[in-house]
C-alpha cells in the first residue's frame, strides 16, 4: 500500500486530518542529542531523538504517573 496523500500517525496509525501537524510540547539538548516531544492531532505523544522515534505514548495514556493527593476533583 501506498502512503502517498494520506498521512498515518506512527503510534497508533490513525490517519492524520489534512493538514494536521504535530505540536512541538518540549524540546532540549542532551548529552545523547536533541530530545524532543511531540503531541500529534490524535492525541498520541512521540518522543524523538535527533529526529529518530525513541517513545511513543498513545492518546489516553500517560497519566498513569501524574501526582495525587495535592488536587481534588480528578477526572
Ligand atoms: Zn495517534
Amino acid at each position: 500500500m501506498d502512503d502517498s496523500g494520506i498521512d498515518r500517525c506512527p503510534v497508533c496509525l490513525s490517519p492524520a486530518t489534512e493538514g494536521a501537524e504535530w505540536v512541538l510540547l518540549s524540546r532540549h539538548r542532551t548529552s545523547a542529542g536533541y530530545i524532543e516531544y511531540c503531541l500529534s492531532a490524535c492525541g498520541c505523544i512521540t518522543v524523538l531523538r535527533d529526529g529518530d522515534l525513541l517513545k511513543s505514548v498513545p492518546s489516553g495514556i500517560g497519566r498513569t504517573s501524574a501526582p495525587r493527593g495535592d488536587r481534588r476533583g480528578a477526572g
